[in-house]
């Protein structure tokens, strides 16, 4: 590894942002904030880069960047917005890994761009693997860049696999949290709050990804996820409440050895071993002390309170645009369920009902991917407009 790493931090002011970039102040000799971006938050844009001061600042909200020139261009920072920068801005050649750290359906187009120029990539923007895995493994294969998982089952199961030949590889056991509704009735989850669904019990992140948890959809997109990563069949990858969150996945081996990886519930640790290329990294998060813990449990998830598991079955069998389309139709229906103008039931309906009228594409190009995409968030939209507010 080379002395100081430039990074292309995308998402710099969310939950995985602030982390990394503590980790960056922290190991100032091995990490260097060279770009920062933000969707909105302008404000926490400015105040990292006075601290950080990176070559460039990037805004994905156009009309935001008046205020952010102002403020930063006497510093000396480069000041850009919109989609194309936000993509652009992984490829300068001072640049060696980009942290993928965006939300949602964003996350696609940088992560291309990135594979594209042959920069390596630490990817928590699940979404992007999950919307269009199969085209980004075709890049993948004719580029330079690699992926180093950041979500911490991917990073537990990278860990596990270390040293270790991938033949012998019988299951992936990711794990689960079972959310805050693990033990609900299914009429309270279906009736569920905001506030509710955004009370997770182990995990501090931002609200889609909490929220996603609650449904498990998070988990469903995690089975996708570690299939692309990792090359396993999907009847292969199984997800297992446990609800500590202290062993953040396992590998099953053929000869009957099962690898676990635990430490505390803290995003850190998987962010160093991203940004690290697989090396550690000392005192990158807190220590965890096993003897504190008297009980380590395991449950079968339960796929008739929580149905959004089964759509990580029915994405990797049907292929094509199925997972996009659930990816789109849950982006609206989360985002409707935060502005209180939906149940939490509804998550559920909505991504189902869009599937149902969906045209399915069953070998998608990336601007089949884009309008399959745009076409979903539609549908989705024109069901909620439709559906009964919450009465939270
Ligand atoms: P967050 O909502 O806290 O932060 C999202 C960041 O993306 C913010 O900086 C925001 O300004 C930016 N952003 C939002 N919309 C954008 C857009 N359209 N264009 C450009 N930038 C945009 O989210 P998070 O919890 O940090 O999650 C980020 C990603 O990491 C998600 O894909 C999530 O699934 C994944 N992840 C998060 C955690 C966690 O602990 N937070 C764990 C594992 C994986
Ligand atoms: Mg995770």
């Amino acid at each position: 590894m080379k002395g100081q790493k430039h990074i292309a931090l995308l998402g710099a002011t969310g939950s995985i942002g602030l982390q990394t970039l503590d980790i960056i102040r922290r190991f100032p000799e091995r990490y260097k904030a060279t770009v920062l971006t933000a969707g909105s938050k302008v404000d926490k844009l400015i105040e990292l880069c006075r601290e950080f001061k990176p070559r460039c600042a990037v805004i994905a909200r156009e009309d935001l960047l008046p205020r952010l020139k102002f403020e930063l261009e006497p510093l000396g920072i480069e000041c850009l917005a919109g989609d194309n920068a936000l993509a652009d801005c992984v490829c300068h050649d001072d640049i060696d890994i980009a942290v993928t750290a965006t939300v949602g359906y964003s996350g696609l187009a940088p992560t291309l761009r990135a594979i594209e120029c042959g920069k390596d990539i630490a990817l928590a923007n699940k979404e992007t693997l999950v919307v269009a895995g199969e085209l980004v493994k075709k890049r993948l294969a004719g580029s330079s860049s690699r992926i180093f998982p950041v979500d911490s089952e991917h990073s537990a199961i990278a860990q596990c696999l270390a040293g270790e030949d991938s033949s012998m590889v019988e299951r992936l056991l990711i794990t689960a949290s079972g959310g805050p509704f693990r033990t609900w009735e299914p009429e309270q989850i279906a009736n569920a709050c905001a506030a509710d669904a955004l009370r997770h019990p182990n995990w501090n992140m931002g609200q889609k990804i909490t929220v996603d948890s609650a449904s498990m959809l998070n988990k469903a997109f995690e089975i996708i996820e570690a299939h692309y990563l990792f090359d396993i069949e999907p009847e292969r990858i199984e997800a297992v409440v446990h609800p500590q969150s202290i062993i953040h996945s396992m590998v099953e081996f053929k000869d009957g050895a099962v690898k676990a990886q635990l430490g505390m519930p803290d995003m850190r640790l998987p962010i160093a071993y991203a940004i690290g290329e697989h090396h550690r990294l000392p005192a990158a998060a807190k220590t965890m002390r096993i003897e504190d813990f008297c009980k380590l449990t395991f449950e079968k998830p339960d796929y008739t309170r929580f149905p959004c598991l089964g759509f990580a079955a029915m994405a990797l069998k049907e292929r094509g645009n199925t997972a996009c389309v659930i990816n789109a139709a849950n982006e609206i229906a989360v985002a409707a369920f935060l502005r209180g103008e939906i149940k939490f039931g509804d998550i559920y309906k909505t991504i189902a009902h869009t599937l149902e009228h969906s045209d399915f594409i069953p070998a998608p190009d990336y601007s089949d991917y884009v309008a399959s995409n745009a076409e979903a968030r539609a549908k989705a939209s024109e069901l909620i407009s439709k559906l009964q507010p919450s009465c939270c």
